[in-house]
């Protein structure tokens, strides 16, 4: 297939903010034709099309979420496993109603304090979902972007969008165009390629069926600011707070179906490395060291202390980009973090390292 690849970064809130508000001319120029652009996009995805697109976590692969056909096609694209669901996009909160039969207080909350943003909420299915997208569960995670191309697409599509990570199914999440680009190119009908995402990771998913809610997938929004939302206890998924479901020390059993598969994975071996941070980067120092010595290649992945945001932002960037080194191993230092960014980013560390970690 040839995949149109459409340049969309205009659509971003400074240009949009330029070509509205001062209404310069270039500025207005290059915003009308990405919307040009979207609106092609958004009669694709109408007429049972795939369209790869950007949102503020990480970029996505779309269809109309209730064309089964459609749909199926994500799974063979990326070569994903059927059994692991998708989350559906929606450009107005109030579209939450095509997905599922009932809402409660906390959940308008959550819409109303984190929407649009990086919150996906799993609520009961609405039997019309069709259950490809729900990987034959009967939920539906929902979620409402705060990327204005994704937006767009969504409202002129006229349906909900159901999309999961735009990159081949076990490598590292795609943040930037280019990304999506090289996993995708000749497999949908069209990638808008806007800007990096600005949040790099993907959404917290919390389990609004579960009494407390239950964060299954750890985000840039926390457990804490969930709780704050709600004024009730919200919870992190047993597995999430021993490692994860694949972690050795993990003893419970993965509640969101996404855990079972090693994730995110770069081509290389990766190895964490965790403890102070003085100890850990004098044991990256000798690991390095001993396996260079052996001619085994080694990239490094160490953040800024504490700057855990920045790290999120960088993670699957940074993990392609050594890739692309081609090194015989990676290794990682961990951002010691119980809740929070880092929390996240270590979630994602870990599953890429398969569990495999030495404590220093
Ligand atoms: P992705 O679309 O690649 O960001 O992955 C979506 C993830 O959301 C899946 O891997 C699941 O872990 C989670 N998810 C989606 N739908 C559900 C659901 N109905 N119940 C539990 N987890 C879900
Ligand atoms: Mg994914």
């Amino acid at each position: 297939m040839k995949t149109k690849i459409y340049d969309v970064t205009a659509l971003s809130p400074e240009t949009m903010r330029r070509a509205q508000t001062l209404r310069e001319r270039d500025a207005m120029e290059i915003v009308k034709r990405a919307m040009k652009y979207v609106a092609e996009a958004a009669r694709v995805i109408a007429a049972g099309g795939l369209v790869a697109f950007p949102t503020e976590t990480v970029y996505g692969i779309g269809a109309n979420a209730f064309d089964e056909a459609a749909v199926r096609r994500i799974y063979a694209a990326k070569g994903r496993p059927s059994d692991n669901p998708m989350i559906v996009h929606i450009a107005r909160a109030s579209d939450i109603g095509q997905l599922t039969p009932m809402i409660s207080p906390a959940i308008v909350k959550l819409a109303d304090s984190f929407w649009p943003g990086p919150l996906t909420m799993v609520l009961d299915r609405k039997s019309s979902v069709p259950s490809a997208v729900t990987g034959g569960l009967d939920t539906v995670a929902v979620r409402l972007p705060d990327e204005p191309a994704a937006l767009d697409l969504i409202r002129l599509s006229g349906c909900p969008i159901a999309a999961p990570s735009a990159n081949l199914s076990g490598s590292p999440s795609p943040t930037t165009a280019a990304h999506v680009i090289d996993d995708l190119e000749g497999k949908v009908d069209i990638i808008l390629a806007g800007n990096p995402c600005r949040v790099g990771i993907e959404s917290t998913v919390v389990d609004m069926t579960a009494t407390p809610p239950e964060i299954l997938r750890p985000g840039m929004l926390t457990a804490d600011m969930l709780s704050a939302a709600v004024d009730a206890e919200v919870v992190y998924d047993k597995a999430l707070l021993q490692g994860g479901a694949f972690s050795p020390e993990c003893t419970a059993s993965p509640r969101s179906p996404g855990m079972k598969y090693r994730h995110y994975a770069p081509k290389a071996d990766m190895l964490v490395v965790e403890g102070s941070r003085d100890r850990v980067e004098a044991e990256i120092e000798r690991l390095k060291d001993m396996n260079e010595r052996i001619g085994n290649k080694v990239a490094v992945l160490l953040f800024e202390e504490r700057s855990y945001i920045e790290a999120a932002h960088d993670f699957y960037a940074r993990l392609r980009a050594l890739d692309e080194e081609s090194p015989g191993l990676i290794i990682a230092g961990a951002l010691p973090d119980n809740d929070g960014a880092g929390f996240a980013v270590m979630n994602r560390m870990m599953k890429s390292a398969g569990y495999n970690v030495v404590r220093v």
